[in-house]
């Protein structure tokens, strides 16, 4: 056995210790929900992003070999088929493999960190920038325990990928060629969107060669792979032929004909579809209309979801600057760091692609941030070896090296301490979903609003119309117009819908569901179907159950909820928002109630005061919960001509002042009053934290 030598001995030491720190930190959640039995669901913590339930009803079909047509479960996507390996061959619960697996995947990033610092002959560098990167606000909050999502290995892998550009270029050896070509395979399997960095990575050592190192048929091998790689298809085949072409490329005597195999590399690039999906990613976030309107069928305009993803906002420098470094001064001096890096080690510029990408949340959105952290986090840690080897004794270098790094951690450490997101949903909610389970059949349908699409698939394995992933303004038309419309028109739209989805899936039409309905009932105008819902109109065959997931805590977004259907489809021109007014934090003044701000319900003349003015209540509701779970309410009718009603959730601690259109709403009068047409809808589980009905249509 050869003995390791002191470099390779310290790199490993080096990585091992920022390995466990990355974990360890990202322990400190735990450690604070201990004994919080709310979080918690079969003796485990859940998860607190709501699209790890969609890998985890993948994974969760894949373990148990069920598979639908048209369910939308994801089980041909990595991170399902790499999470139904984990917990296959590991002893733990499936929900322990789904809160850890982004802890120890996550963690992986300080392997190529430190690799690529101990290339430079820094490896102190690689220890520091690995120690900040991995704990590093934004790239934290994305793959803290919980955080089950695609981003535990989003930048590990691109990294790998960074590693082997670095360490091929630098010393030409065969070996980095595979090491390339298995990360952008491994990349491309794991994230739709991998292309626009990979062929970044490809522009800059073009770039590269063309200027500094024209005639080294090394770099034309290196490229020639890269573009092989990207263009091959991510499985085993394609994996067995990569591996067949490192054997062609590695060998001497085709050095001759590797201008002629670069340029049949570009060929085949261009031909497996090259640049389209990075013209396709910069649609969707250049043109991000908030109205879409279609060009063919009735030419119907939708409310797009774009507009309120908060993501895709512009973002004010100093949360920026905190989620790629933890404080505005250590991204700063991260930059010069990252300049002078790579003045003083040319090839650092390799890395430009992250930083680029991750600059592009200043335009395109939070979530870009991490992947300028690795690379901003070796700027200040190279300044950080740079300042300490200037110490004139070796203790003095070494302090300065743990009082430095120290400062640099703490701004991230007390981020993380203070991080204290909830779990997606609570035990109780789970609770009534699993109890969804036992009722419903795989096949039905469960209407909600598309936040909860993915967990309650997860959790009662049914079908929903919208999903996190599935929520564009066509797919919540619909939705919207279910949840907040009169219950006769609602039962009538979701019979409707779900028929027309699964239809959709045997024909091969394309227009909107929408559409389809008016024009199959003879409408040239979407209005008047719309209206024709409170006429008798003519069901399509009923091929399956459907139920309504009505959670509480939905009436926080009603009014976003509203807002998709809330406008003239055939126009684009929205209507007025509806009265919602919802206050939590009132205060009795003994002859009148603040509700809020301007807000008052003055007990004498049972009147509102909003602003400046004085406005009639029709009706004054309390709602309460008996001992057994039997909710009561008490209705007051004050002023039968007025509009708006007052509704008092005792239990909740909860006021809402509403119009008459949204007190008539299915949510409101399901929910809220369980004031429910009988012939309509069926009431299947009650508790306070969300009710769930049946149609009976
Ligand atoms: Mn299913």
């Amino acid at each position: 056995m050869t003995a390791l030598t002191k470099e390779t001995k310290l790199t490993l030491l080096y990585i091992l210790i920022a390995f466990t720190f990355s974990v360890l930190m990202r322990m400190i959640w735990i450690y604070q929900f201990t004994g919080y039995e709310a979080f918690m669901h079969n003796g485990q913590f859940m998860i607190n992003t709501n699209d790890g339930y969609y890998w985890a009803e993948g994974a969760r079909d894949l373990i148990s070999g069920v598979t639908q047509a048209n369910d939308r479960s994801p089980i041909e996507t990595a991170a399902s088929q790499i999470t139904a390996f984990f917990a296959h061959i590991l002893p733990f619960s499936f929900e322990t493999v789904i809160l850890y697996l982004p802890v120890f995947l996550s963690s992986l990033l300080v392997i190529p960190m430190v690799l690529i610092a101990k290339n430079l002959k820094n490896l102190e560098m690689g220890l520091i920038a690995s120690l900040l990167a991995s704990i590093a606000w934004s790239y934290y909050n994305r793959t803290m325990v919980g955080y089950y999502d695609t981003d535990m290995l989003n930048i590990v892998i691109p990294m790998f990928l960074l590693w082997s550009i670095i360490v091929g270029i630098r010393t030409h050896e065969s070996k980095y060629l595979l090491v390339m070509a298995l990360s952008i395979l491994v990349y491309d399997w794991w994230y739709q969107s991998s292309y626009s960095l990979e062929v970044s990575f490809f522009a800059m050592v073009l770039l590269y060669t063309l200027i500094l190192d024209r005639k080294n048929t090394y770099n034309y091998k290196f490229m020639s792979m890269m573009l092989l790689s990207m263009a091959i298809p991510e499985n085993y085949f394609g994996l067995g032929l990569l591996i067949a072409i490192f054997f062609l490329l590695k060998g001497k005597q085709v050095e001759k004909y590797i201008y002629y195999i670069f340029g049949l590399s570009v060929v085949l690039f261009l031909v497996a579809g090259g640049f389209e999906p990075i013209f396709n990613r910069l649609k969707i976030y250049i043109f991000k209309d908030s109205i879409m309107s279609a060009k063919e069928g009735l030419g119907l305009h939708f409310y797009s979801v774009m507009q309120t993803v908060r993501e895709a906002g512009q973002i004010p420098f100093e949360t920026f600057a905190n989620r790629i470094s933890g404080h505005p001064v250590t991204f700063v001096i991260s930059i010069l760091g990252y300049l002078y890096l790579s003045y003083r080690h040319k090839i650092m510029l390799f890395a430009l692609p992250m930083v680029g990408l991750g600059f592009l949340a200043s335009v395109g959105g939070l979530r870009f941030t991490i992947y300028a952290v690795p690379i901003l986090a070796f700027g200040i840690a190279f300044l950080i070896t740079e300042i300490s080897s200037q110490m004139p004794t070796k203790k003095l270098k070494y302090l300065t090296i743990i009082m430095l790094t120290l400062g640099v951690l703490y701004p991230n450490y007390k981020h993380i301490d203070g991080y204290k997101v909830p779990t997606v949903f609570n035990a109780d909610e789970v609770k009534i979903l699993e109890n969804l389970h036992k009722v419903a059949n795989r096949e039905d349908y469960v209407i909600a609003w598309w936040d909860y699409g993915y967990p309650i698939r997860y959790y009662a394995d049914v079908k929903t119309l919208t999903d996190g992933g599935k929520h564009e303004g066509d797919s919540n038309f619909p939705v919207s117009f279910i949840l907040t419309n009169p219950q006769e028109q609602a039962a009538k739209m979701a019979r409707l819908d779900v028929e027309y989805t699964e239809e959709r899936f045997e024909s091969n039409r394309t227009l909107s569901n929408i559409e389809n309905m008016s024009l199959d009932y003879g409408f040239s105008d979407t209005n008047d179907f719309l209206f024709s819902l409170q006429t008798d109109i003519k069901l399509p065959q009923k091929t399956r159950d459907i139920y309504f997931y009505l959670p509480f805590k939905m009436l926080n977004i009603y009014p976003t909820v509203k807002v998709f259907s809330n406008m003239d489809l055939m126009s684009g021109e929205k209507a007025k928002q509806p009265f919602f007014f919802i206050s939590r934090n009132f205060k009795d003044l003994g002859d009148k109630i603040a509700l809020g701000k301007s807000v008052f319900m003055n007990k004498k003349d049972s009147t509102l005061s909003i602003g400046s003015n004085k406005v009639p209540i029709k009706r004054f509701v309390k709602t309460y919960y008996l001992k057994n779970g039997e909710l009561k309410k008490d209705v007051q009718v004050i002023n039968p001509s007025a509009t708006l009603s007052v509704i008092y959730m005792s239990n909740y601690n909860t006021f809402l002042v509403l119009d008459e259109e949204t007190y008539n709403s299915l949510y409101i009068q399901l929910m809220v009053l369980e004031e429910y047409d009988k012939s309509l809808f069926e009431k299947v589980i009650a508790s306070p934290h969300a009710k769930v009905y049946k149609l009976k249509i």
